[in-house]
């Protein structure tokens, strides 16, 4: 897919820079994924109002929310982030927007936890069947095979590696797909990478940023 990019636009940091340039992401030297597109959606949608409840933000009470939950794949990209505040983050929890949206116009507490725990249960029939909730053209079925020995992988978090393989175990799938730049470097996925080399699976789910090159070594 490609993601929703501003017509002019440049990043740095001391490591490394990225910049937009004919409708393309390029990044250079050390960026950090996550952080960069969270800059860009800042750029793109402004830090003025709350996408959910429409009251101003203040610095302090800013986040981005994940409009599909990253319990339901939700991954970090322009389309799926919305500057907000920290109430409607929070009460947005696991709802997508289309259930936070019913959740906030019911009037009384005791009808808004019982909508929100259906919700869970809707959320979680969703998982069963296999499914992601994002946008299945999002989603591409990748061969990471290749990647295994080219991609210079972050530290393995042990912590979240065994999260991952517990849930792994539950639903024989990941919670999310790998996120690749057009020419195969890898921003997010590389313990689902390490786990699939280990289970001798060859094919993950993946969005592809068609939109975005990683022009040298950028993960270390
Ligand atoms: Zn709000």
């Amino acid at each position: 897919m490609k993601i929703m990019l501003p017509e002019h636009y440049f990043y740095s940091n001391k490591a490394g820079k990225a910049y937009v340039s004919k409708g393309k992401l390029y990044i250079e030297g050390n960026v950090n994924y996550e952080r960069l597109i969270y800059d860009i959606v800042y750029f793109l949608k402004g830090k003025t109002t709350c996408y959910y409840c429409g009251n101003p933000l203040t610095s302090k009470k800013m986040t981005l929310d994940h409009k599909y939950p990253r319990f339901l794949g939700g991954i970090s990209i322009p389309e799926n982030l919305e500057p907000c505040c920290k109430k409607c983050n929070l009460n947005k929890l696991c709802m997508t927007e289309e259930q936070f949206m019913v959740w906030s116009s019911i009037g009384s507490i005791k009808e808004k936890d019982l909508f929100f725990q259906n919700c869970v249960m809707e959320n979680t029939e969703v998982l069963k069947k296999k499914k992601f909730l994002i946008p299945s053209e999002w989603i591409e079925i990748y061969d990471v095979s290749r990647y295994f020995r080219d991609v210079p992988f972050k530290r393995i978090n042990k912590r979240k590696y065994k999260k991952l393989e517990i849930y792994f175990e539950k639903w024989h799938q990941y919670s999310k797909p790998i996120i690749v730049s057009a020419n195969g470097w890898v921003f997010e996925g590389n313990h689902i990478i390490t786990h699939a080399k280990k289970i001798n699976k060859h094919y993950v789910c993946a969005v592809v940023l068609e939109n975005v090159i990683v022009k040298k070594n950028s993960q270390k």
